[in-house]
């Protein structure tokens, strides 16, 4: 009796221990992620910043436009950030936003549609972005989220648009098929700055969305698209990693075009994504280019996996955005 009564009180001690230790980690691990995660605030031009997190993930890169005609901001990170990225604003401007653009429909980079809207912005994206969001809804990381009507843009197009405010051009362009189906860049005319959305991530493998409509072709197309209008001067802000030159966007093309055609001829010799994988032909990007979202080995599956629905021919809505990219609204994306 002695014994288990002995045995009984050690195991509570333990247990009482044990869920302290947890409490207290927990405690120590949210005061870190309070004190630890801001936004960095880089000027570009005049009234032009780049927002951008630091000491944790805030979700995607941030432009905002302050001047005499209003405020605009391209992107709004994640739902969790919302008071930090608020008073981060609020340290620049006291006016609310009136323009809010979406690059493209996933949670890290239009978390916050509700609540920015519900304060008088109004929320511009490209077409297909709203349509992604009306029919399945937000990805986020735990499945697609229905969303309510105040997440939703209110005006879309389907080529260009260009929001003249602050001494700016700001150009949205369509980017087809790229990172996701509803991809746009904006380029800020005056200022020589391009935000790209997902379409680049800088120094890092980037995720393509191919079941929101992505594809290898289509990003690839994209990083041609923007390189050409840039010069040595242009600064570009990526979806993710730091502000970037011209320089970085060749690179990352580069590390593309190469990764393709490496595993391309590995599918045409009748390989199988295991052994694509297993052989490791992008070893010579591991270093520099692996991060944890996007592995060497995710990075490899997801081109296996790219290529294999191009030329597999079973959903193939990719290959026709080479020739005219018609508008042939989403008959391809219901699946
Ligand atoms: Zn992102
Ligand atoms: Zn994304």
């Amino acid at each position: 009796m002695m014994k288990v009564s002995n045995y009984i009180s050690n195991y509570l001690v333990q247990i009482v221990s044990c869920v302290c230790i947890a409490l207290f980690s927990l405690q120590a691990s949210a005061a870190d992620a309070e004190q630890k995660i801001t936004f960095s605030k880089t000027e570009l031009a005049a009234g032009l910043y780049m927002l951008k997190g630091e000491g944790g993930f805030t979700g995607g890169n941030i432009a905002l436009s302050i001047g005499d005609d209003g405020v605009y901001m391209v992107d709004d990170a994640m739902e969790s950030m919302l008071g930090l990225l608020q008073s981060t604003i609020k340290t620049l401007t006291k006016e609310n936003i009136d323009f809010l653009i979406n690059t493209h429909v996933h949670f890290d980079h239009a978390g916050n549609n509700v609540s920015f809207a519900k304060a008088g912005a109004k929320i511009i994206a490209h077409e297909h972005m709203r349509e992604h969001l009306v029919s399945k809804g937000m990805p986020t990381m735990d499945g697609p989220k229905p969303v309510t009507k105040e997440a939703l843009p209110v005006i879309t197009f389907h080529k260009n648009m260009t929001l003249h405010m602050n001494g700016q051009d700001a150009r949205l362009i369509h980017l087809p098929h790229a990172h996701t189906n509803g991809d746009a860049a904006v380029h800020f005319k005056q200022a020589n700055v391009i935000h790209m959305g997902d379409t680049f991530f800088n120094g890092m493998f980037p995720y393509i969305d191919l079941d929101s409509g992505g594809s290898i072709g289509g990003y690839i197309a994209a990083q041609r698209v923007v390189l050409n209008m840039c010069d040595d001067d242009t600064k570009i802000i990526p979806g993710h990693g730091p502000l970037a030159t011209k320089m970085d966007l060749e690179k990352s093309l580069a590390m593309l075009l190469r990764s393709r055609s490496l595993i391309k001829t590995m599918i045409k010799a009748g390989k199988s994504e295991e052994e694509v994988v297993k052989a490791n032909p992008l070893a010579e990007y591991d270093k520099d280019w692996s991060w944890n979202f996007i592995s060497t080995e995710k990075m490899t599956r997801q081109t296996f996996k790219a290529l294999s629905k191009n030329s597999g021919n079973k959903h193939n809505h990719h290959g026709h955005h080479n020739n005219g990219h018609k508008d042939h609204g989403h008959h391809g994306h219901s699946h």
